[in-house]
């Protein structure tokens, strides 16, 4: 049973009764779901939610559907790492890596489209659909797969080889674009005006954002039920960015977490398309729409749609928002590989080189508990990283010539 109580206008809120819709009728601001805490503060324990299945469904009181049936894919419950050879290179002293491209299809979007799934077969709507720069595509198309509902994918038509596979293989109607991200999702926006589709991050957006808040929760519960000082986290829409923070002050609302939490939330953006970093650098609340040009394509979104959010959520928590090049993307990209081994597409890339960056400046200090989010796995990203990266040596297949390549590699 859910605890959903309307949909709210984040502007003016103003309410609606919980429909397939995405923006206030009064004000064209964003709706969100409003829930009845004490209800959830009622229906949910820690244990409880220990006693739950070891997805995101373990914390369907705090979502806005309940859970779907056993023919889903499973998401998240992924793993957090403690990551002592990554902090000890940025000199910091506690840092976690929390690795989301261990879902069903390798990112954290696996998690709103499952929420945005069972929503929309709650609505009974059939046709699944998005408007992506990458990873939605992936998880749209599979999951829809699985469901046994048609999906329609709109991609811009410049997006990774491998994103077009991976995405393709599920055997929906996937439809390149020529144009950017922000084209590929106005077409969308005049799409689901037309059609009873669920397009999962328009019409279905309210619901579709709550999925990312058991990032957060996952986090808490995985750090024994407290919070990190400070996270790091990707923006694109923004949105991810908006609902860890929301999702940390949920859990104490509903009695979850002993104290209020106290998470500097700091954001991560590539120089070529970072209009929330720019905003926060120049001090201002406007978000100037920009054209992107980066390898960090799974974050190319030029006119964010919860920037705004973004940049309030990081201010009043006293965080900070880096922007990094393509070379220091790929740099940060190798870094998490060697010293972890977990390999993170070109986001986690932004995020690690951000995180750096936000140490060296005394932004992320020294002394914090810090979680940064990789929310997608390297193999989708192959392009960007090949050519920096490949074989030691190539030699024959003789102990002379390995003697000779690698003379002082005897030890241990
Ligand atoms: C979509 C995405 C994000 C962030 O998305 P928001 O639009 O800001 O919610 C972060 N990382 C990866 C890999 C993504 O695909
Ligand atoms: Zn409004």
């Amino acid at each position: 049973m859910t605890h959903v109580q309307a949909l709210r206008c984040r502007e003016c809120d103003r309410t609606y009764d919980v429909a397939p819709i995405y923006t206030c009728e009064w004000c064209f601001g964003p709706l969100e779901v409003a829930y009845d805490y004490d209800a959830i503060a009622a229906a949910v324990s820690r244990q409880s939610i220990a006693a739950g299945p070891t997805t995101i469904w373990r914390y369907a009181p705090l979502l806005p559907v309940d859970p779907p049936g056993e023919s889903h894919l499973p998401v998240g419950w992924t793993p957090l790492l403690r990551a002592d050879r990554l902090a000890a290179e940025l000199g910091l002293r506690e840092v976690w890596v929390k690795d989301d491209t261990r879902n069903p299809t390798n990112a954290f979007k696996d998690r709103v489209v499952a929420v945005a799934l069972a929503k929309a077969l709650e609505f009974g709507m059939k046709t699944l659909a998005c408007a992506s720069t990458g990873n939605l595509a992936n998880a749209v198309a599979a999951h829809a797969a699985r469901a046994g509902l048609r999906s329609f994918v709109f991609i811009p038509s410049d997006l990774e080889a491998g994103k077009v596979v991976t995405t393709s293989v599920y055997g929906g109607t996937v439809v390149a674009i020529d144009g950017n991200y922000d084209d590929v999702n106005r077409l969308c926006a005049e799409l689901a005006a037309e059609r009873p589709w669920a397009f999962v991050n328009v019409n279905v957006r309210p619901f579709y954002a709550e999925g990312s808040k058991t990032l957060a929760f996952e986090t808490a519960e995985q750090l024994g039920w407290e919070t990190p000082d400070h996270v790091v986290v990707p923006i694109a829409s923004g949105s991810l960015l908006t609902k860890i923070r929301k999702g940390f002050d949920e859990l104490h609302a509903v009695g979850l977490l002993d104290e209020k939490p106290n998470v500097r939330v700091s954001g991560a953006q590539a120089t070529g398309c970072s209009p929330v970093a720019a905003a926060f650098a120049e001090g201002g609340d406007t978000i100037n729409p920009v054209r992107p040009s980066t390898i960090a394509k799974s974050l190319a979104i030029g006119n964010p749609a919860d920037g705004y959010y973004a940049l309030d959520a990081v201010r009043e928590t006293g965080g900070g928002i880096a922007a990094v090049t393509d070379d220091e993307i790929v740099e940060a990209m190798k870094l998490l590989a060697r010293t972890e081994g977990i390999f993170g597409e070109t986001a986690a890339g932004v995020t690690i080189a951000s995180l750096k960056r936000l140490a060296e400046e005394g932004v992320v200090r020294a002394d914090e508990r810090v979680v940064a989010y990789v929310t997608g796995h390297g193999l989708k990203t192959l392009d960007p990283l090949a050519p920096h990266v490949g074989v030691t040596d190539t030699i024959k297949p003789t102990l002379d010539a390995f003697h000779a390549a690698f003379p002082d590699s005897g030890e241990e």
